[in-house]
């Protein structure tokens, strides 16, 4: 165990509680939907599960990421701004034609 990661109280690896695989510790970012819009959060110590890649947190981790939350990530607290492209599927969807009726859907 380095000392990193005894600082940051990380355990050993948990095994995924969905699917049961073993999981491995990363950082990794996320993406939170606010009041205002979305906001990302970098730099999070988490356990990635290597089937299903379902994020988990220690409780310290998690505590952090709720009072940052509760504060109503502040903006003058981010740590940088990114503008990002927001896009629309109005217009994009295209209907398929019904089936023809001699089409085997068997
Ligand atoms: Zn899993």
């Amino acid at each position: 165990m380095s000392l990193d990661s005894i600082s940051l109280g990380v355990e050993p690896p948990p095994v995924c509680p969905h699917c049961g695989e073993v999981t491995t510790a990363a950082t990794v970012r996320t993406t939170f939907w606010f009041d205002e819009g979305p906001v990302i959060v970098e730099d999070i110590p988490a356990h990635v599960c290597g089937s299903c890649m379902e994020q988990f947190y220690d409780d310290d981790v998690g505590d952090a990421l709720r009072r940052l939350a509760e504060t109503g990530f502040p903006r003058e607290e981010a740590a940088a701004h990114i503008s990002v492209p927001v896009f629309s599927l109005s217009g994009r969807i295209r209907r398929r034609g019904r089936l023809p009726d001699d089409c085997d859907l068997d």
